[in-house]
């Protein structure tokens, strides 16, 4: 920038200088022409020195590059020579053309060695100015005497265009720099706004950039939030299926298997097994409900399963248990068969374990959502047991005796309308029935009391219920001291074989009520169909007409019914 200036400066500078050669050389040949110049050979020479100086000046010009120091002193060099030259053709030169071309030199010599640092030192110019008046009022002083006419007034004309070039070259010179200033201030205004702009552009960008990766990274958690809300809408829809199956199920084995089911489902792991010990809904063995992804697991996960559930019940605590974590075993369950997490989660109610879901994987970081879903798992199905085993419980009440806990009437008349709706659909198979009556019950409660009563009444249910269960019938009470024992798919002949076993069992037995023994006989009346009865409907009274028979002939006895003269002749003191 400072070169392109200096070189700007140099052309306008150089371009005044022409215009001064071109003066000077009209000069030289005015006073040719006009007689006052006595030598031709001075006139010629004088035209060669300034269109030499013109010359090189031009050529300078154009070739120079970026070094003007260079420039300048080569045409300082060449005008002192000029003017040297000159001085030697000086004898017949009148003095004052030398004191002008002297002046001129001068003027020219500091103004070009000052000028090559003008830029530097802008207070050079006023040095040029008094150097050329010192000069000038040297010449004048020494060469008054000579100065007269025409030729002074060009001297002082020659004085006064040196002061006048020296203040125009000021002015040029100056202006240039107030340009230059202008131009570089606006510049550096400019450029100060781009810099700042650009900052501030930066700036800009840096925010949207960091703004931007916020923007990224709350997506790629909020896609992650979506995936985990989706994941766990799934959970819960399940959970509440699941819910609903457990409503509509009283079966516990079921719903541990649909539980279980469940969880493969959504989790997808490759063992989960739910163990339920025994004696928690009336079942006389443990439960163990095993799902797997691969059948090799399967040993595996009945063995431990036992084994852990063993742990977690001496354990005791509603905590669930990591057997590992991430290839980190802390129980030596499921090793080296590529399971790598593992938990236990208890099954507890009333502060007791009862049983334990176990659910394991082949996956790193499986448990890293964490365990919810499988506590709440088995949170509802513990709900449900216990809503199933109270209803269970309700209704086996409702079904049973409260006294004998065999089937009363109510439950009777329930199954065995259904066993003769039954029966009567297939047409095939058989159904006895016998009714029992106690002889002489009144006599018991006379005798003994109420309470003794009531434990013979326990009794003969006891053994109805045992012989009942032991040949696939089932025995209920009918009535106060009446029982009932149904068979199905058992004929005449075969029940009537059971009933003499467990009429021998009755009158043989002695119940002891507080140290009091008692003996009881009763009558038994039976009626099969399609034996005794071809409609079936009809076997339920005949079996207590049979048993009124036995009432009305001597009591004590099993009567067939259709064949009653049977039981006269029969012996049933054993
Ligand atoms: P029979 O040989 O003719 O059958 O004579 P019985 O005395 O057994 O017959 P009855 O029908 O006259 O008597 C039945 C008695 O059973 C009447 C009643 O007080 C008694 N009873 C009914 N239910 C119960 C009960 O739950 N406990 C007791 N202790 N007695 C009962
Ligand atoms: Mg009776
Ligand atoms: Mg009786």
């Amino acid at each position: 920038m400072l070169i392109e200036f200096k070189r700007e400066l140099l052309k306008s500078i150089c371009k005044f200088h022409r215009g001064l050669y071109a003066i000077l050389i009209i000069t030289v040949l005015l006073s040719g022409f006009s007689g006052t110049v006595i030598s031709q050979k001075f006139m010629v020479y004088n035209l060669c020195l300034v269109a030499s100086a013109f010359f090189i000046d031009e050529l300078l010009m154009h070739f120079v590059d970026k070094t003007t120091m260079f420039y300048y002193t080569v045409r300082s060099f060449l005008f002192v020579f000029g003017i040297a030259i000159s001085i030697g053709f000086i004898r017949e030169m009148p003095r004052y053309m030398l004191c002008i071309y002297m002046i001129w030199g001068l003027s020219v010599v500091s103004e070009d060695s000052f000028l090559s640092n003008i830029l530097d030192e802008y207070g050079i110019i006023p040095r040029r100015l008094a150097l050329t008046i010192i000069i000038s009022i040297g010449v004048v002083l020494n060469f008054w005497d000579e100065l007269e006419g025409t030729w002074a007034v060009g001297f002082f004309f020659f004085v006064a265009a040196m002061v006048v070039t020296s203040f125009i070259d000021y002015i040029l010179i100056s202006r240039s720099i107030k340009v230059y200033d202008e131009k570089l201030t606006g510049q550096t205004l400019r450029n100060d706004d781009l810099i700042k702009e650009n900052e501030d552009l930066k700036t800009l960008q840096e925010r949207v950039e960091q703004v931007n990766n916020e923007i990224n990274l709350q997506k790629i958690e909020l896609t992650k939030a979506n995936k985990d809300l989706e994941a766990l809408n799934r959970e819960t829809r399940s959970l509440i299926d699941v819910m609903k199956f457990f409503s509509d199920s009283y079966d516990v084995e079921m719903n541990a298997n649909m539980m279980v089911s469940n969880i493969m489902n959504i989790k997808d792991p490759d063992i989960c097994t739910m163990f339920i010990d025994r004696n928690v809904y009336g079942n006389e063995e443990p439960h163990r409900e095993i799902l797997v992804s691969d059948p090799s697991f399967t040993k595996v996960a009945a063995d431990d399963t036992k084994e852990i559930f063993d742990y977690i019940k001496l354990r005791n605590i509603i905590d669930p248990l990591f057997l590992c974590k991430d290839n980190n075993f802390m129980f030596p369950y499921f090793i080296n068969i590529g399971i790598c997490n593992a938990v236990a989660i208890p099954a507890i109610e009333n502060g007791k374990v009862y049983g334990v879901l176990i659910v394991a994987s082949m996956e790193e970081r499986f448990f890293d959502n964490g365990l919810a879903f499988y506590e709440s798992s088995v949170t509802d199905f513990t709900a449900d047991l216990i809503s199933d085993r109270l209803y269970l419980k309700t209704v086996d009440m409702a079904k049973k005796d409260g006294l004998t806990q065999i089937y009363n009437r109510y439950y009777f008349n329930e199954f065995y309308n259904k066993l003769i709706e039954d029966k009567g659909h297939s047409k095939n198979g058989s159904l006895t029935v016998a009714m029992f009556d106690i002889d002489f019950f009144k006599n018991i409660n006379d005798t003994y009391g109420h309470l003794a009563g009531d434990e013979v009444l326990k009794n003969i249910a006891g053994i109805c219920a045992e012989y009942a269960e032991r040949h696939g019938g089932s025995a209920v009470r009918y009535g106060g001291e009446e029982f009932a024992i149904v068979f199905s798919d058992k004929n005449i002949d075969e029940s009537y074989a059971i009933l003499r076993d467990l009429h021998k069992d009755i009158k043989n037995s002695v119940i002891n009520f507080n140290g009091t023994y008692i003996r009881i006989n009763v009558s038994i009346g039976l009626a099969s169909y399609p034996e005794t009865n071809s409609d079936i409907h009809d076997v339920l009274d005949s079996a207590d007409r049979a048993l009124y028979y036995s009432k009305e002939n001597g009591r004590g006895m099993i009567v067939i019914y259709g064949r009653e003269e049977e039981a006269l002749n029969e012996n049933f003191s054993y």
